[in-house]
């Protein structure tokens, strides 16, 4: 049995920032689903929510410093979950990367190096676990540094690196280095040295096996300048170890047909009464209960997901027949300029500034369309959730939203292939087109059923991907 560690820095419904949550909280059971043997390894945040129990297993010195390894499952699943516990890092109110105020942690270098330093020592048997995997799959920056550290071992597991946002790359002062003791070895332009600065990233793209990403597209994408961010290069150089294995998604907890946090469930053949999650939301959101379409937003509010492209929009929109319902946080000034656009018009939007996992499924639950017009984005979760609920997405052509939304074309619409809208320049002219577009086939009622139920009746769960990541580790060992 294929026996593999997971070293992530969040996972659903432990704690959760975005995407990387939903993956690490899914994925592990899929894999174990398709016969492995798969164990989590994350920090002990303060935040960290579970209705599971949590067991003392053993104390690991690294560094000088300290750690426990508590034992607990994923909440509802059999996936063992190992937490580092070391107060003096992880003990405080925030989430992974920020403080409660939304100020990066100062420590963020530290916090991450000795949670990659534990998860070598368990890597390696040497956690008191008595465990060894075969396999070690990192995910994103604060977990580079397990490749690099572990190139040093001899007898070492494999390692995968897989890259959900090349956006973050975990950068530090070249005195990180010193202070955190880091191996002389692994200090070089060739290493975990990036532009004279400490790179963590660089330790999963430098030394893992394998790496993948998380579309075909981005794949592609991060070998060139305008999305490699300094480590195109790198990244070509490597083109041969890297693949794209598009993200599946939690095909039970993102299901209109049971969803436990929807008013009325319903599957392609009883649609209509997504009608009356419509009307529930509208009025839960204070809104007219109109037939106007609604449009939705789900998401960090960050350049990357083209906010300012919304921004630039929302006049004309919502000059239009229809409303515009929004979740998310962020950026200050995204917040501020959308609350104030709110103001100006209160019988056509609500925007709801924070984080609310059940207001994320009563979204998509009532909405009619959802806007993703992101500038760049690996997988992108949220068009995936809107197809199987029947809300059909507009996305801008990039990355995993490229290769899971088919644009709504004569062709398309023929063949029953559409799912969505696809638009092509980061411009608010491209995104408002797409809108008309999705305007007048919403009008023709036949025509937008059939849009819905070919975005449902897609197959985004885990089974596809979960044996692409098998294939790769049997490529391994
Ligand atoms: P990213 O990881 O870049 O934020 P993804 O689309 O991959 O983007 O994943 C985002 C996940 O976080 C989705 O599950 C989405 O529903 C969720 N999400 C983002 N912002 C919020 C919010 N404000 N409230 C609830 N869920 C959110």
């Amino acid at each position: 049995m294929k026996k593999i560690l997971f070293v992530t820095s969040e996972a659903h419904p432990l704690i959760k920032t975005g995407g990387l949550a939903d993956v690490s909280g899914s994925l592990p059971k899929a894999l174990a689903e398709a016969g492995a043997d798969v164990r989590l390894i994350m920090p002990k945040y303060q935040a960290i929510k579970t209705t599971e129990e949590i067991y003392y297993k053993s104390t690991v010195r690294v560094n000088e410093t300290d750690a426990n390894i508590l034992e607990t499952r994923l909440p509802g699943a059999q996936v063992l979950v190992w937490l580092v516990d070391c107060p003096e890092y992880f003990n405080f109110p925030g989430n992974p990367y920020v403080d409660e105020q939304g100020n990066a942690w100062e420590n963020s270098a530290g916090r991450f190096a000795l949670f990659c330093r534990i998860a070598v020592e368990v890597a390696m048997d040497r956690g008191y676990l008595d465990w060894t995997p075969g396999i070690v799959h990192c995910n994103d920056w604060q977990s580079g540094l397990v490749p690099a550290l572990l190139s040093l071992e001899a007898n070492r597991p494999a390692t995968v690196f897989t890259i959900h946002n090349m956006a973050y790359q975990g950068i530090f002062p070249r005195s990180a280095q010193a202070s955190l003791n880091l191996p002389k070895e692994l200090w070089n332009p060739d290493g975990i040295e990036f532009n004279g600065m400490l790179s963590f990233i660089k330790g999963g793209l430098a030394y893992a096996d394998r790496i993948t990403t998380v579309s075909p597209t981005y794949a592609g994408e991060i070998q060139t300048a305008e999305f490699g961010y300094g480590l195109e290069g790198l990244l070509s150089y490597r083109n041969d170890v890297l693949t794209g294995i598009i993200n599946g998604i939690d095909a039970d907890q993102w299901d209109p047909l049971t969803d436990p946090q929807i008013d009325e469930h319903y599957n392609v053949s009883t649609l209509s009464k997504k009608q009356l999650n419509k009307a529930a939301l509208q009025k839960k959101l204070s809104l007219p209960i109109d037939d106007v379409p609604i449009f939705a937003l789900i998401s960090r509010l960050v350049e990357q997901k083209g906010i300012d492209l919304i921004l630039e929009c929302l006049p004309e929109m919502l000059s239009l027949p229809l409303q515009f319902i929004l979740l998310g946080r962020g950026d200050k000034h995204f917040e501020q300029q959308l609350t104030d656009v709110a103001k100006t018009y209160p019988d056509k939007t609500a925007f709801t500034i924070g984080y609310d996992e059940t207001l994320a499924h009563l979204f998509e639950a009532g909405a009619d369309i959802f806007l993703m017009p992101s500038r760049f984005e690996p997988c992108g979760l949220n068009q995936l959730y809107s197809q199987r609920y029947g809300t059909v997405p507009i996305v801008r052509k990039t990355g995993g939203l490229a290769d899971t939304v088919v644009d709504a074309l004569p062709e398309t619409l023929g063949n029953n292939t559409a799912t969505g809208f696809v638009f092509k320049d980061a411009t608010s002219g491209a995104l408002m087109e797409a809108i008309k577009r999705a305007l007048i086939v919403y009008s023709q009622a036949k025509t937008w059923k059939q849009l819905q139920i070919s975005g449902m009746q897609k197959d985004y769960s885990w089974n596809k991907s979960a044996k692409e990541y098998m294939a790769l580790y049997e490529q391994l060992n």
